[in-house]
């Protein structure tokens, strides 16, 4: 079972359009993983920023009957949640969204996504979207969704976050998706003592690592605490974890493309020095990456 990953947004924080961001892109942070199995073509979403509309967009445009998504969300904040709304499979009562993610202290994510949709500052309601919405929380856990063994870990970022890995039942090659994780020292996270260890078996061997990589080394000396990374430290746990393919992820959304190119051929080159080949890119929306489902 070979599997499709597109990025429909890989900026972090805030939607940047504008001239000089049109390479890499504006949209905050969407993943679809696309397979096909008996049933015909089947769909996991992570996260579901700005992103997500054009990809709902797509999947009315193909208009071959119902549409039945597996969104996973690693948290609640804004960039990762505001594209749902706009998501026009949500207002057709045939179709169906199962949305995974973790619970913020004691509100739900189904109160969360109300919230952000309240009249004051949207004009439609939760329960005025036609298509089937459920939720379900989660944790640290394994679970089986669709032809995919899903593994979930708390990251280093304020609330409950959760990086996700995917793998195939039928084998083949993984994925990881970690977004929103400060690998660095510096703030209180709820996440225990031993959580590098485990962070590090967690990711070990995967063949694709889409990772937080929203600083440089030098900008993280002013932003420890934020939650978030520098690419030299995602190229660093990539070559830790023996992952074969780094794809940074949640770009500043001040860094324009040329300064991304940059940051690009900085880290490839702190790849090409690694002991072991690292292939790294960056997250490009709009691009498909094909991996081998074994
Ligand atoms: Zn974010
Ligand atoms: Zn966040």
């Amino acid at each position: 079972m070979a599997y499709k990953l597109t990025f429909w947004g890989t900026r972090g924080s805030i939607p940047s359009p504008g001239g000089l961001t049109t390479r890499y892109g504006g949209n905050t942070p969407c993943v679809s993983v696309e397979y096909m199995d008996g049933d015909g073509r089947r769909l996991l979403v992570l996260d579901a920023g700005t992103g997500i509309r054009l990809l709902g967009n797509q999947l009315m445009e193909r208009g071959n009957g119902e549409v039945a998504v597996d969104l996973l969300l690693s948290h609640t904040h804004w960039d990762h949640i505001q594209g749902l709304p706009f998501f026009t499979p949500l207002f057709d009562r045939s179709n169906a969204v199962r949305v995974w993610g973790p619970q913020q202290g004691d509100v739900a994510i189904e109160t969360i996504l109300r919230r952000q949709m309240e009249p004051m500052v949207f004009p439609v309601p939760l329960d005025g979207l036609a298509a089937k919405l459920t939720v379900e929380h989660i944790m640290e856990e394994s679970l089986a969704i669709g032809d995919f063994e899903v593994g979930t870990i708390r990251l280093r970022h304020p609330g409950n976050t959760l990086g996700y890995r995917l793998t195939p039942t039928t084998g083949g090659s993984s994925l990881a998706y970690v977004t929103d994780n400060e690998l660095g020292p510096g703030g209180e996270y709820e996440v225990g003592p031993g959580w590098r260890g485990d962070f590090v078996r967690f990711l070990r061997g995967v063949d694709v690592l889409v990772h937080d990589s929203m600083f440089t080394g030098k900008e993280l000396d002013q932003h420890r605490g934020w939650g978030h990374s520098s690419y030299e430290e995602a190229v660093a746990l990539a070559v830790e974890v023996k992952a074969k393919h780094l794809v940074l992820f949640h770009h500043r959304p001040e860094r324009d493309d040329a300064a991304m190119d940059e940051l690009v051929d900085a880290a490839r080159s702190l790849g090409t020095a690694a002991e072991h080949p690292l292939e790294v890119s960056a997250a490009i929306e709009g691009t498909e990456l094909t991996l081998d489902g074994g």
